[in-house]
């Protein structure tokens, strides 16, 4: 029993130490309660410790892995939910096809519930059906920063993808067997007409960024560039006109 001790006292404390274990024991000579600490069970308690140590961090790491994405999708879902209901109150406009076409599923939303519980409602049954709405939407923030797309992984979204089907052109791919959109054939003109696309007037940086560079382009020697230019700062320009445009 004191050597069972005299071995978890050394391996299961992070300071072990020798003095306050061989007053435990009531010990006249440390090299005893020295020896009772270096048994083989005293190894194999370590070895134990050991393995558990790395099950834990094996553990966590998956946790990790789960958290992450869980606290993704969440981030996602929030960022859903907050441009649907800025939308919804008039503070934002959502623009693009993708944007006019989600603006008017919400508020087709809003106008059935409206006659349906014209007598008496709570907020949750009257917002329950927009919940259940947003639940089904997905959004990210194009990493160009130009726009959102609201592409899923649904067959019918990804037919419709203005990226994939660019890609189905360039490659044959078919783009449903693709995992979601193709941002590398995703550049601002392939988004801007994509029944995907949401555009909103926080993202104008990136279009005025944009401007200036086809400006530039339009003092270049070549007819060819020249040309180039002026019809992307039509484009251009036309995003903008929409995106500043205000009811
Ligand atoms: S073209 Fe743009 S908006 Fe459309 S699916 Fe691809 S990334 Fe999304």
């Amino acid at each position: 029993m004191r050597k069972f001790f005299a071995v978890n006292h050394q391996w299961r404390y992070f300071f072990p130490e020798l003095m306050v274990l061989n007053h435990q024991l009531q010990q006249r000579d440390k090299n005893v309660t020295a020896a009772y600490t270096r048994m083989e069970a005293g190894n194999a308690l370590k070895l134990h410790d050991e393995r558990q140590a790395k099950l834990k961090q094996h553990a966590a790491l998956l946790w990790s892995a789960e958290d992450r994405l869980t606290a993704l999708r969440d981030e996602e879902q929030r960022m859903v939910r907050y441009i649907c209901q800025q939308a919804l109150s008039g503070k934002l406009q959502l623009h693009g096809p993708g944007g006019k076409n989600l603006y008017n599923d919400l508020v087709g939303i809003v106008e059935g519930q409206l006659h349906v519980t014209r007598e008496e409602t709570s907020d949750m049954t009257f917002n329950q059906p927009l919940e259940d709405f947003y639940r089904t939407l997905t959004m990210q923030v194009h990493p160009e920063g130009h726009s959102i797309c609201k592409c899923g992984g649904s067959a019918h979204d990804k037919s419709v993808a203005g990226c994939l089907r660019l890609k189905e052109l360039d490659t044959g791919a078919a783009p449903e067997g693709e995992p979601g959109p193709d941002y590398s054939y995703a550049v601002d003109e392939v988004c801007a007409g994509c029944p995907q696309n949401i555009r909103v007037k926080a993202l104008m940086p990136y279009w005025a960024a944009a401007v200036d560079e086809a400006m530039l382009a339009l003092a270049s020697s070549s007819d060819g560039v020249r040309d180039a230019a002026k019809e992307r700062v039509a484009f251009l320009e036309g995003v903008i006109a929409e995106l500043c445009y205000e009811n």
